[in-house]
């Protein structure tokens, strides 16, 4: 293979010890490819056998689908032409990004120290942006009509920009704040934003499934159909758990190190069950809007191109801002741990 023959001119994977240690990953032994390689070294390293390869490749999968779905529904609704298609837009952009920053980030963050740290400040802005989009989505498609004069659904969109801006501002200062082996502190840091947009974007969720579950109640607007798509939320509610799980634990590499470190990898399991929970929010999107759009246009305000797309490029402006001083952060501490590690030489 041809790929293969180019890949072979690049020096081969090695062990932890053959990179610095802002690469070194927790109970991961082998695999580490060489840094300060060209551009597309790392684009080919796609086809190469190293711990990252499945990280990068879960998510351009994930992409991929997904770009699938979102250009059929697109197609069906003619999305184009119609102001209520916007937040699907909006949000189906976001998911995209999402992917592929992730995508981005796992393949080429060894081209060097400072770009490892700049690519993971985009990781972070991608997630936050999607938490964003499916606030938008969620809002505008899924939510109880007795939550429409609500406070929190007249700040919904705001409130999002807000939070998606935190997760990558969090995520991004803990990554700057701690070395590595980083403490569990770290996690908090990231998990504890990720768990507020999300909170606050499965709201619409949680209020129909306590409506339908708890209070046994059907909406005047519609028929008993109105809640099928709660199973698809449901289901989305799951793998976003278990991907907090497959985050946070280290599991399985924790009981296998050095085992896990091509295949079956904690971060592989937790892109898959992102990838999994985000095909099932779509399912949802795609019911809700199928299903009730016509009645949705009967309580709620028309979408605008502020309060969607609007909305989308606000958090792209700022956490752009946000990844440029953490860059120059990153950028700060490598040159001051070089200057460290020389003083001991000398
Ligand atoms: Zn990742």
């Amino acid at each position: 293979m041809p790929i293969q023959k180019l890949i072979k001119r690049f020096p081969p994977t090695g062990t932890k010890d053959s990179v610095p240690v802002v690469f070194h990953e927790p109970h991961v032994e082998s695999g580490f490819r060489a840094i300060h390689q060209p551009w597309y070294y790392y684009l080919l390293s796609l086809f190469q056998r190293h711990n990252e390869c499945m990280n990068a490749w879960t998510h351009l999968v994930g992409c991929v689908i997904a770009m699938g779905r979102i250009y059929k529904i697109s197609y069906e609704f003619d999305a184009y032409n119609d102001p209520w298609m916007y937040p699907m837009l909006a949000g189906s952009i976001t998911m995209i990004i999402m992917y592929f920053c992730s995508f981005a980030a796992h393949t080429f963050h060894y081209k060097s120290e400072q770009l490892h740290y700049t690519c993971f400040f985009v990781d972070y802005a991608g997630i936050g942006l999607y938490g964003l989009g499916s606030t938008i989505i969620h809002y505008f498609y899924c939510t109880h009509p007795s939550m429409v004069n609500t406070y929190i659904y007249k700040m919904a969109v705001p409130v999002a920009v807000i939070l998606s801006i935190i997760v990558c501002l969090f995520g991004s200062h803990s990554k700057t704040k701690y070395s590595r082996p980083y403490p569990f502190t770290r996690k908090i840091w990231q998990l504890s934003s990720v768990v507020s947009i999300y909170s606050w974007l499965i709201i619409p969720i949680v209020h129909r499934m306590y409506l339908y579950y708890i209070r046994q109640e059907r909406p005047a607007t519609g028929t008993a159909r109105w809640d099928q798509s709660l199973e698809d939320h449901t289901i989305q509610m799951f793998w976003f758990l278990t991907s907090g799980f497959f985050f946070g634990s280290d599991i399985p590499q924790r009981f296998f190190p050095g085992k896990c470190d091509f295949l079956f990898h904690s971060h592989q399991i937790f892109h898959v069950c992102i990838m999994l929970m985000n095909l099932k929010q779509i399912d949802g999107m795609y019911t809700d809007i199928h299903e009730h759009l016509e009645s949705i246009k009967k309580f709620e305000d028309e979408p605008t191109l502020l309060n969607t797309f609007g909305a989308v490029f606000l958090s792209i402006a700022i956490n752009i801002i946000v990844i440029y001083v953490f860059h120059n952060i990153a950028k700060k501490r490598i040159e001051r741990e070089a200057q460290e590690r020389k003083n001991i030489l000398d």
